[in-house]
C-alpha cells in the first residue's frame, strides 16, 4: 500500500477538526495528503450520522469506491456512522480493512501498523466509558485563516432524537492548562482567531478545577496575539450568565452565540428530553439582548417531532419573533437509528412536516431582511477568508459571524487572507452583508502577510 491518503469529510465542525487531527496523525506516520483520491493508497472517509438517511448514504459512498479495490488500495471509515455500524461496515462493503469511532483515533498510529502489517479488519470502536479525549500535538491546521481547539468531548444529555450521546462517548473536558498551551501554539503559528469546540461546549469543566467556562473564554480572549475567539455549540441548559459578562468585557470573544433551541414549546422540549422550558430559554436570551454588545444569535430547530401539534409549533413561530435570531438551522423531524425517538410514533404527517418547515423558513427569513437591516452604514471588523473573482469582491466575515461581500477602495491592494480591515456597509441582504472597504486601518498579522488569496466559490 502506497503512503499516501486521501481523506473525506462530513458533517460539523468537530468532524472537520477531528479530520485535522487524523491528517497530523497520518503525517506523523509518514504519509502524504493527495487532493484526487485515484492518487491515493488510503482512503479515509470520516463520516456524520447526524442527518436524515446518514447510513445510506455511507454506504452509497462506499459502493463508489468499490470501483477502487484492486488497486492497492485500502479504505477506512471513521466518525459516527462508523462507530453507530461497527463491524457491519465489513459485512455490507469488504473492501473496507479500518473501522473507527472518534473515541479510539487515539490508538490510530497502532491500526495504521496493523494495516500496513496486511490485517484486513480492523476496530477501534469504543463504549461510552473511555476516558480518553483525542489530542495530538500532530493536528494539521487546514484551515487557512480559524485555528480548531477541541476542549470538552462527548454529550451526556441523551436528547430524545440524537445519536451523539452513543457514537461519541460520555463528556470529558481537557484541562484549562491544555487548552491554553495548544491556544498559545496556534498563535504562534500565525493565527489570530481561534474556535473552541465540544458538542455541549459551555458544558465544559475544568479537570484541575481552576477555570470555569466563561474563566476560560477570557483567558483566551486576553492572550497576546489573540483577535477573535468564537465558540460552538452552546447547550440551553448550561448557558451561565456569567458567559455572557465575559462577553461584555472581552472585546476579542466574538459577538455571536450559537444556542439550539430545537422547539419554542415546552412540551415538545420535554419530549425531546433537552432538560430545559421555554422559559428558561427566553431567560437566556433576555441576558444576551441586554448585553453591552450587539451580539447575534442563531440556533438549530426540529420541526414535526413525534406529538408536535399546531399549537406546539405556532409556539416555536413566536419564539423566532421573540428572539429574532440572524439566522436559524431548521429541520424535518426523522428518527435516527438507536436514539429513543425512535421508540415513538412518527406521528406527523410528512407534508404537515415540510409545510410546517416552509412556514418556519419563510418567517425567519423576513426576521432576518428586517433584522440584517441594523447593520446599514455601520462600520463592521471583517477578516478576508477568500476573494470572488466573478463579482470583483472580497469575502470577509464579521464577528457576528456574518459573510460581508465588498470592494476594496480604488487603488487600495487587494487584502491576504487573515487580515482584518474596517468595511461599511453599503447593503443587506436576508443571509449576507454588502459593503465598500474603508480607508482606515488595515491590520495583517505578521505571518499571514505573504497568503495568497483563495479564491471561494
Ligand atoms: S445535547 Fe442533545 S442534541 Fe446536542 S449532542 Fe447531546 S444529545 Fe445530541
Amino acid at each position: 500500500m502506497s503512503k499516501t491518503f486521501y481523506i473525506e469529510t462530513f458533517g460539523c465542525q468537530m468532524n472537520a477538526h477531528d479530520s485535522e487531527k487524523v491528517i497530523g496523525t497520518l503525517e506523523r506516520q509518514g504519509y502524504a495528503q493527495v487532493q484526487d483520491e485515484a492518487d491515493a493508497g488510503l482512503i479515509v472517509y470520516n463520516t456524520c450520522s447526524i442527518r436524515d438517511k446518514a447510513e445510506q448514504k455511507v454506504f452509497h459512498r462506499l459502493n463508489e469506491y468499490k470501483r477502487m479495490q484492486g488497486e492497492g488500495k485500502r479504505f477506512a471509515v471513521i466518525g459516527c456512522v462508523a462507530q453507530q455500524e461497527g463491524e457491519k461496515i465489513f459485512e455490507k462493503a469488504p473492501y473496507v480493512s479500518l473501522v473507527a469511532g472518534s473515541a479510539s483515533y487515539r490508538n490510530l498510529p497502532q491500526m495504521l501498523d496493523r494495516l500496513e502489517a496486511g490485517e484486513r479488519r480492523i476496530t477501534g470502536l469504543d463504549d461510552r466509558q473511555t476516558d480518553e479525549t483525542f489530542e495530538t500535538e500532530f493536528t494539521a491546521r487546514t484551515n487557512p485563516h480559524r485555528g480548531y481547539i477541541t476542549i470538552i468531548e462527548g454529550c451526556d444529555k441523551f436528547c430524545a432524537y440524537c445519536v451523539v450521546p452513543y457514537t461519541r462517548g460520555k463528556e470529558r473536558s481537557r484541562t484549562s492548562a491544555s487548552v491554553l498551551a495548544e491556544a498559545r501554539r496556534i498563535v504562534d503559528e500565525g493565527y489570530t482567531e481561534i474556535q473552541v469546540l465540544g458538542q455541549n461546549v459551555n458544558s465544559y469543566r475544568d479537570p484541575s478545577g481552576r477555570m470555569s467556562f466563561a474563566e476560560l473564554l477570557t483567558a483566551l480572549g486576553q492572550m497576546n496575539g489573540i483577535r477573535r475567539v468564537r465558540f460552538t455549540t452552546s447547550h440551553p441548559r448550561d448557558f451561565t450568565r456569567d458567559i455572557v459578562e465575559a462577553m461584555d468585557a472581552t472585546p476579542t470573544l466574538c459577538d455571536h452565540i450559537h444556542l439550539p433551541v430545537q422547539s419554542g414549546s415546552t412540551a415538545v422540549l420535554q419530549a425531546m428530553q433537552r432538560e430545559y422550558t421555554r422559559e428558561w430559554y427566553l431567560e437566556r436570551m433576555s441576558w444576551i439582548h441586554g448585553a453591552k454588545r450587539d451580539i447575534s444569535i442563531t440556533s438549530d430547530m426540529i420541526v414535526g417531532f413525534p406529538g408536535e401539534t399546531d399549537a406546539d409549533f405556532e409556539q416555536t413561530i413566536t419564539l423566532l419573533g421573540a428572539v429574532r435570531y440572524d439566522s436559524v438551522f431548521a429541520f424535518k423531524f426523522s428518527p435516527r437509528p438507536n436514539t429513543p425517538a425512535v421508540a415513538m410514533e412518527d406521528s406527523i404527517a410528512e407534508e404537515v412536516k415540510t409545510e410546517r418547515l416552509r412556514i418556519l423558513n419563510e418567517r425567519q427569513r423576513e426576521i432576518q431582511r428586517e433584522h440584517y437591516g441594523r447593520h446599514l452604514n455601520q462600520v463592521l471588523e471583517c477578516m478576508v477568508e477568500g476573494t470572488n473573482p466573478a463579482r470583483g469582491q472580497v469575502v470577509g466575515r464579521s464577528s457576528q459571524n456574518k459573510t460581508v461581500n465588498f470592494v476594496m477602495q480604488p487603488g487600495q491592494p487587494a487584502p491576504a487572507v487573515g487580515s482584518y480591515l474596517p468595511v461599511r456597509i453599503t447593503r443587506t441582504l436576508p443571509n449576507s452583508l454588502v459593503g465598500e472597504a474603508e480607508a482606515g486601518p488595515v491590520f495583517v498579522p505578521e505571518q499571514r502577510q505573504r497568503s495568497p488569496l483563495v479564491v471561494l466559490q
